[in-house]
């Protein structure tokens, strides 16, 4: 069985061709500039790079563009569409609406549509992505996996917010996460990499990445993550304040003469530790800046961890207890020191990183870093979110 993993955005869109028979990736790539001038689709396949420069003003001329070069005779790995046995769509939140990945229809689309506002940013580029497929390929089988569905078994005591319980009815304004597929796909690795049954583990996976969020996994469903109604919620992260009193975004706003909009845009796109650095959103250049001697870059690193840290031991009061942490995603995978400053201090709970194997060089293998003797496991496992989406896309067929 072929699997088409489609992760659309506003302006951009990512593919990955999956064969389920060894989980292997055939193609992959993404297009960018969507409906901007200077369109260019970058595709990998054969162990080479094609890039494609093309005009693309929709996302129907993106899909078009990919499925030309999936079957194309040099860049291609299949000989026609009729190959691929199905197409597994990234959406980012589902609401209340959808608990599990759905099979797409004329319903299903209008259900989408209605929750489009929870995800503004992200939704409606996954509707245009889904509604491309659908005419270019019309009848193909579709899912729709959401980052959501992992967080959906979170008990009411953990997702609901301290309103008006008559609000959380009528708006469904609520804790809903995100990164669920990342957050799945690393616990299940952490229980297969260390043979035990998944149901007997007590796991906090740490999605440390551009954006970041970290949830406690109990015998393999979700009891609680940091990010909210909306992924602005949780640990500081590359450009998103991450959790703060909602009375000073009111004060900041009348102070600096913004919106509310755009007030919600400021602390999503200028705060983080870019807007506590004054440096950048990304890690490399953090570090780089606090060796240099940059006090704020420190600041900025101190806080991330410092945060990191509190969500590690609120979930293992939430847990009762604490198995193994996991790290994972660009800076889980690739910072000793941000993994280091997280566990630092907590051995007398059992935690303990082992400074030698925590500095190894990323090659792209699970690392197991605790020391010797921590009673708690300390992972490093690579995320790969497009494989949960395809396995789930292939279990619903
Ligand atoms: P992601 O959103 O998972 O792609 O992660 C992006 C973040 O990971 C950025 O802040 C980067 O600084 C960080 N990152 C990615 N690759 C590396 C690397 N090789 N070394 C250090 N940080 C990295």
């Amino acid at each position: 069985m072929k699997i088409l993993v489609i992760n659309a955005g506003s302006s951009s869109l990512k593919y990955q061709l999956i064969d389920m028979e060894h989980e292997e990736v055939l193609a992959k790539g993404g297009c960018e500039r969507i409906g901007i001038a200077g369109g260019k689709l970058i595709h990998k396949a054969h162990g080479k790079t094609f890039e494609i420069l093309h005009e693309m003003p929709t996302h129907t001329d993106a899909i078009s563009l990919v499925l030309k070069e999936l079957v194309d005779e040099e860049a291609g790995v299949i000989h026609s569409m009729d190959e691929i046995d199905a197409v597994g769509h990234r959406v980012v939140a589902s609401g209340e609406a959808f608990k599990k990945t759905t099979l797409v229809d004329d319903e299903v689309m209008v259900l989408m549509d209605e929750i489009a506002e929870l995800a503004p940013l992200h939704n409606p580029a996954a509707i245009l992505g889904v509604n491309a497929c659908r005419a270019v390929m019309p009848g193909k089988k579709m899912a729709l996996v959401f980052d959501t569905s992992f967080h959906a078994t979170m008990p009411d005591y953990a997702h609901l917010y301290a309103i008006d319980y008559e609000d959380y009815k009528k708006y469904k304004v609520r804790r809903y996460g995100a990164h669920g597929t990342s957050h799945k796909y690393v616990s299940g690795e952490a229980a297969r990499y260390l043979g035990r049954n998944p149901e007997d583990l007590k796991i906090i996976t740490c999605h440390l990445g551009n954006g970041s969020s970290i949830s406690a996994v109990k015998g393999g469903k979700c009891i609680d993550t940091s990010m909210g109604f909306t992924p602005l919620a949780g640990v500081p992260m590359g450009t998103r304040s991450g959790d703060i009193d909602v009375a000073a975004i009111d004060f900041l706003c009348r102070k600096k003469g913004m919106t509310m909009e755009e007030g919600l845009t400021y602390l999503n796109k200028k705060c983080g530790v870019l807007g506590v650095s004054g440096v950048s959103s990304d890690f490399r250049d953090l570090a780089a800046a606090k060796e240099a001697g940059n006090d704020r870059a420190r600041l900025a690193l101190d806080m991330f961890a410092y945060s990191c840290k509190k969500y590690v031991g609120a979930y293992m009061a939430a847990l009762g207890g604490l198995d193994v942490i996991v790290f994972t995603a660009g800076i889980g995978e690739n910072t000793p020191d941000v993994r280091a400053a997280v566990v630092e201090g907590l051995e007398a709970f059992g935690i303990a990183i082992d400074k030698e194997k925590n500095n190894y060089k990323n090659d792209g293998a699970i690392h197991d870093v605790s020391a010797e003797g921590s009673k708690v496991r300390i992972l490093v496992i690579p995320t790969n979110e497009e494989l949960v989406i395809a396995r789930e896309t292939a279990a619903l067929l």
